[in-house]
């Protein structure tokens, strides 16, 4: 098991969800116990053994792979979510996506000062999603110990986006 078997799972769509979009889909990974696992373990992996007191997911494919990690490393889960879908008070943050605009939101009290934080989603683009997220978590004080992805898009260049956090990926492309 390795992160080629990964790669061979991945399915990509044409024209999802609009022309010109070749969209990765990774339920084949959630759909089958061993390649899950073994996401798992690799997005675990990247942080090098460091101590991570929560694993922040971002809305909604991250948060599959960010509340596994979470239970693996024995630490919290909290996600971040698109507006209008937290309960509690929160604090949000508006990026830019291909057309207009987008809100993404986290509880106010979901991250302390100084806590150790792994980020993960499952794929890296422009890295706008991605950046929000660090934005909300820098404003709380967050102590970000890595950003984590199941699959990268290098030729987008969204990793420039999150410097000087450090990013990691199972699959680049
Ligand atoms: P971006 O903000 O451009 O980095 O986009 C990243 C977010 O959009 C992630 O949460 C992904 O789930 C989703 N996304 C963007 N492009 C793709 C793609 N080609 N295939 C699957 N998901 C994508």
């Amino acid at each position: 098991m390795s992160a080629e078997s990964l790669r061979a799972a991945i399915r990509d769509v044409v024209d999802f969800p609009k022309p010109g979009i070749v969209f990765k889909d990774i339920t084949p990974i959630l759909a089958d116990g061993e390649l899950f696992r073994e996401s798992i373990s690799l997005l675990c992996a990247t942080t090098g053994g460091a101590k991570i007191d929560k694993v922040v997911g971002i809305d909604a494919r991250g948060f599959i792979f960010a509340a596994a990690v979470a239970d693996r490393l024995g630490a919290g889960f909290v996600p971040i979510r698109k507006k209008g879908k937290l309960p509690w008070k929160t604090r949000q943050t508006a990026y830019s996506l291909e057309y207009g605009e987008s809100i993404v939101e986290l509880h106010e009290d979901a991250v302390k000062p100084g806590e150790s934080i792994l980020l993960v989603d499952d794929l890296l683009a422009t890295g706008g999603t991605a950046a929000a997220a660090v934005k909300l978590l820098d404003e709380l004080g967050a102590k970000l110990v890595g950003i984590s992805f199941v699959i990268e898009l290098g030729f987008l260049g969204g990793r420039a986006k999150l410097a000087p956090h450090p990013v990691s990926a199972i699959l680049a492309y």
